[in-house]
């Protein structure tokens, strides 16, 4: 019965030893405890979703970029969303996708471990048709009431890794995504910051990460103002204590 796990052990070691696996190989039972199984437990849930652009020219080709081991090695979503409203399912919801890359979300330090990644068929520059939106919307109304995933942790790819990545990009529509409830998005009526507010902190509290000050700047930017200048002013601090507000709210 030791060979067994004895070989698995070997194998991973060397799968990792040459750098050809990066991810965690799959084991039933750990062979350093014995083995004494209780029927009380399920599947582990998402508690983050996040919103791509595939920055491609079809569903056709994203489906299969995310579904084979392409030239810059292999990536997928669970989902994809075509620009008529079609959906598709590539990864269960409980299954780690490979969708999120490096990054960081507040503590999250991997988020491809806690979340479920939907891409949109989008090629970084057009709008997203309102069908698109509306089923993305469904899904998730699905996903948050089924997998019981906060309302309010809906995040774009940039916003954790804004130093690499720009996407869903300054077109996506957050605004009608929070008018459906989904995501966070500033009171048009939210006063002024107070006096000695910090944006930097808010930007922490809120889980932006601060590595590179000009980038996550740029992605604040990209999703609350549609544009891509990374120079906080005024309504910036408004827009940020509305925030930091609500989420200590939805906690
Ligand atoms: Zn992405």
């Amino acid at each position: 019965m030791r060979k067994p796990v004895l070989l698995k052990l070997w194998l991973a070691a060397t799968l990792l030893a040459l750098g050809a696996c990066t991810h965690v190989p799959r084991q039933e039972h750990n062979p350093l405890a014995r083995w004494t199984p209780s029927p009380n437990h399920e599947a582990r849930r998402p508690i983050l979703i996040v919103i791509h652009a595939t920055e491609q020219n079809s569903v056709a080709e994203s489906l299969e970029t995310l579904r084979t081991e392409n030239s810059g090695g292999p990536v997928s979503a669970h989902y994809l969303i075509g620009r008529d409203g079609a959906r598709y399912q590539l990864v269960p919801d409980e299954l780690r996708a490979w969708h999120a890359g490096g990054g960081r979300w507040g503590t999250i330090t991997d988020v491809n471990n806690v979340s479920i990644g939907i891409e949109l068929d989008n090629d970084g520059r057009s709008e997203f048709p309102p069908a698109q939106i509306d089923s993305l919307i469904v899904l998730l109304e699905d996903l948050c009431e089924r997998l019981y995933i906060p309302r309010t942790q809906i995040v774009a790819h940039a916003d954790f890794a804004p130093t690499r990545k720009q996407d869903p990009g300054t077109r996506f529509p957050w605004q009608r995504l929070a008018q459906a409830g989904f995501g966070l998005w500033p009171a048009a009526d939210a006063p002024p910051a107070p006096d000695g507010f910090d944006p930097w902190n808010a930007l922490r509290l809120l889980g932006y990460p601060l590595a590179g000050r000009a980038a996550t700047v740029r992605a604040f930017h990209r999703r609350f103002r549609g544009t891509e200048n990374d120079v906080l002013d005024a309504e910036d601090l408004r827009i940020l204590a509305s925030l930091v507000q609500q989420q200590a709210g939805a906690e």
